[in-house]
């Protein structure tokens, strides 16, 4: 079975956190914070529809200017998703510019900005035809808890504290149905465009008994499918949290988030033996990261955004966040 997003960290677990998310096949991709994205090429960087900021600490948003540089020469939209007020922050950066060769002519790019808030509150638009001067536009409707809904996935979000609302984000793989063609060819049936409404049914989780048309003439139960035809598994979550006071309300919620996730990315900054200052910061220790990867019963636990303290003892957060994730 082949995934659908393949997540790569953009940096190393001492520098800015980020998630590049690609999707295989296909010329798109998510980013999950958007700090030092340097290492990114521009053709990955043209691919990006989509940012969720967990919030606008420069080391979670100071990459906008690189992203927005790339992005100004292509039509499709650029969507970011943040905290309450992130459009004021995203204006301000704009603002920031002197973009008097803008006009009508331009290239139709926009950035759509989204504020979450348990769901989304506010929904802005920054036309480059009209200069980058800010639109309200209605709220984007989503069910609660969602910032993105596609046939193929959903990505959630958790508003955590870290002194101020930071979003933790999960991004969840609908069922992924593969076609066996030699399967297929078993049963007479050839391969088309019907397909896609019956790995849609599928997703769904229409019954055996329903019946998808394949042409004019033919049609063909979703039982029969499945047991020839189609490889059915569970979709791939995907979680990343990031920078959090360890309080049991943000590891309730992070958990919460992060359940059964296959990768759970998640902040630990600092090392146990420095709770009083990860307390003082609004961060997790390597421990509390440990446990919330333990208790959401994550499958892997990808620990980042190590404070430089501990340049020179690389493997110390890693062990303990593994010790407590094993405990
Ligand atoms: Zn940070």
């Amino acid at each position: 079975m082949t995934w659908l997003v393949q997540p790569r960290l953009i940096n190393e677990p001492f520098a800015d956190p980020g998630l590049f998310i690609d999707f295989r096949f296909r010329r798109r991709a998510l980013l999950f914070d958007l700090g030092d994205i340097s290492l990114l090429s521009p053709r990955e960087l043209l691919r990006v529809g989509h940012v969720f900021v967990s919030h606008a600490h420069m080391d979670h948003f100071s990459g906008f200017d690189t992203l927005l540089r790339v992005c100004l020469h292509r039509n499709q939209p650029l969507r970011l998703t943040g905290p309450l007020d992130f459009a004021d922050r995203v204006a301000a950066k704009l603002a920031g510019y002197t973009w008097n060769l803008l006009d009508e002519n331009s290239l139709d790019f926009a950035i759509l900005v989204d504020e979450f808030d348990g769901c989304i509150r506010r929904s802005s638009r920054f036309r480059a035809r009209a200069a980058f001067v800010r639109e309200d536009v209605e709220p984007r409707q989503l069910a609660p808890d969602l910032v993105l809904e596609e046939d193929e996935l959903v990505v959630e979000a958790t508003v955590l504290d870290h002194g101020l609302p930071c979003l933790a984000f999960a991004l969840q793989e609908r069922r992924r149905v593969n076609v066996w063609r030699d399967g297929l060819r078993r049963l007479g049936l050839p391969v088309g465009p019907w397909l896609n409404e019956a790995k849609r049914a599928v997703r769904r989780g229409d019954p055996d008994d329903s019946v998808v048309a394949v042409d004019q003439t033919r049609t063909v139960t979703l039982g029969e499918l499945r047991k020839e035809a189609l490889q059915i598994a569970a979709g791939q979550r995907l979680a990343y949290v990031v920078d959090a006071a360890a309080h049991e309300e943000n590891i309730e919620r992070a958990v919460r988030l992060a359940r059964g996730a296959d990768h759970l990315f998640i902040e630990a900054a600092f090392a146990d033996e420095d709770a009083a200052l990860a307390d003082q910061r609004r961060h997790l220790t390597a421990g509390a990261a440990g446990r919330i990867a333990k208790l959401a019963g994550a499958r892997r636990v990808i620990p980042l955004h190590f404070s430089t303290r501990y340049i020179d003892r690389p493997d110390l957060i890693p062990e303990q966040v593994n010790r407590a994730f094993r405990e």
